[in-house]
């Protein structure tokens, strides 16, 4: 995945209303089902990245701090602009806070834990644990870091417009609609320029944050099986927002 600064355009957010609703952090990865969490990070070797499927070979913990920086600062680009599009103020996310232990951070009075990135809607802050995330992006590759704070990022817009489902598989197939349309949306305005196997990276990430198929899809923690949430991505990947429901 490459970053370049340039032009962008997207779709205008049609319908978009602000209201102040609170509602619950959001995990992407569901840290309790073992189904849930990404494959665990391959052992150090004397070659990194030999065993990576990531196209651009590096794997370096400053290549991945960049594309933490990276991801944010495009993903708040681009929700600003569609903001603006239809007339609306926006604030960016506060923070995005890197944690490495269970319960260093909490959200709400309620602790955060390990093997896990979340959107705290009490304190609008993202939140991932660094070493977790780290092992996805060397295991998986890069784009797993620009889709995994696009996710995150979509559900901070969700609480901006006062989106609130019934279901959490719900808020959260939205939220990888609204990632896949972010991404999408910043590869054809050429922000984002993909690397050979970024969308397999996609594909893998999302295979790796699927919930466990036996989860039934109405339980509190359910996010939608691999197949589910790829088909949420590639549909807001290719269509942009107006796949994602934004109502
Ligand atoms: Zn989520």
């Amino acid at each position: 995945m490459t970053t370049r600064t340039g032009r962008r355009r997207g779709p205008s957010l049609v319908g978009l209303a602000v209201a102040l609703v609170a509602s619950a952090g959001c995990v992407v990865g569901g840290a309790s089902e073992p189904g849930g969490a990404p494959p665990p990070e391959r052992p150090a070797s004397g070659t990194p990245g030999a065993q990576s499927t990531r196209a651009d070979g590096t794997t370096s913990v400053e290549e991945f701090q960049q594309d933490v920086a990276d991801a944010r600062s495009i993903a708040e680009r681009y929700w600003s602009a569609q903001f603006r599009a239809s007339g609306q103020a926006f604030q960016p996310i506060r923070r995005v806070l890197p944690y490495r232990r269970s319960g260093e951070v909490s959200c709400g009075g309620q602790e955060i834990p390990r093997n896990n990135a979340v959107y705290c809607s009490a304190s609008d802050y993202i939140a991932y644990d660094v070493n977790w995330s780290f092992g996805a992006f060397r295991q998986i590759g890069d784009a797993f870091v620009f889709y995994l704070l696009g996710h995150e990022y979509a559900h901070g817009i969700q609480t901006r417009l006062g989106i609130r489902y019934n279901f959490t598989i719900q808020q959260e197939l939205q939220a990888d609609c609204m990632a896949g349309a972010f991404l999408g949306d910043s590869v054809r305005s050429g922000t984002l320029r993909l690397d050979d196997g970024d969308l397999e990276e996609f594909r893998e990430g999302l295979l790796a944050v699927g919930d466990d198929p036996n989860q039934p899809w109405f339980a509190e923690d359910s996010h939608g099986t691999a197949e589910q949430r790829t088909d949420a991505f590639f549909r807001g990947y290719e269509k942009s927002l107006d796949a994602c429901d934004l109502t």
